[in-house]
């Protein structure tokens, strides 16, 4: 199963938990066990997993701007301007897999699934797909 989402983001760089939503599509996908992976299509956009303290929320941003500021003399940016969005969108990772057991995302206490939006603010969507793992017999 594959479902899509569609998230209108607020601000030109913004971190959104999205741990529900993928749930919500495992859930709805009724697979016991499996993967789901987790991919945006945008190319200045980003999946990741990691903690959502707001103290780190600040730390991603910072490391963010300091590995690819924007306006560094970047080819691309005879383009469109954006080439920082790109870069940042390279580094970080356009989809994550996590495992499905029970129903249920394995994720560790503090880990959520978060999207990036590095050239905001936009329509975005990302997709979840839903794979249930083959059962073995014994
Ligand atoms: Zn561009």
């Amino acid at each position: 199963m594959i479902k899509r989402y569609t998230i209108r983001t607020k601000k030109e760089v913004e971190l959104i938990d999205i741990t529900r939503e993928v749930a919500g599509a495992i859930a709805e996908a009724k697979v016991e066990q499996g993967i789901a992976s987790v991919f945006t299509r945008h190319t200045t956009t980003a999946v990741f997993i990691n903690e959502m303290e707001s103290g780190l929320l600040r730390d991603y941003l910072t490391l963010l701007e300091k590995l690819a500021p924007p306006r560094a003399g970047y080819a691309h940016d005879r383009i469109d301007s954006n080439a920082h969005a790109h870069l940042r969108s390279m580094l970080l990772g356009s989809s994550v897999t996590i495992p499905v057991l029970e129903g249920k995302p394995v994720l560790g206490t503090w880990q959520r699934i978060i999207f990036a939006e590095l050239d905001g603010p936009r329509e975005r969507s990302f997709l979840v797909s839903v794979v249930r793992s083959r059962e073995w017999s014994r």
